[in-house]
């Protein structure tokens, strides 16, 4: 009965990882086997994993170079950039 629970958790983690996984532009059933195979961990890794490709950007006001969204100061011409929160709202 216990290896029953086991299975089913580890089909709920594995949907969830892969849920997760498929908004950061990843393979599904990559995802879905971590979530499957380590429960719990392969979800956190999920949720921590970044890809670079999805993450918001936005131009410098300066320069017009695109920057990472959190980034404090353009790569480009070192300007300061406001941390603009309606930026980040709009993406979701
Ligand atoms: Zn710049």
């Amino acid at each position: 009965m216990g290896g029953s629970i086991y299975i089913f958790l580890a089909v709920a983690f594995g949907i969830a990882t892969a849920v997760i996984g498929r908004t950061k532009g990843s393979s599904v059933t990559l995802w879905f086997m971590i979530g499957a195979i380590v429960p719990g961990i392969g979800l956190l890794v999920a949720m921590a994993y970044r890809n670079d490709g999805e993450e918001p950007r936005r131009p410098c006001p300066r320069c017009g170079r695109e920057c990472m969204l959190h980034d404090a100061l353009c790569v480009g011409c070192g300007n300061e950039l406001d941390y603009t929160t309606e930026v980040s709202a709009a993406t979701r």
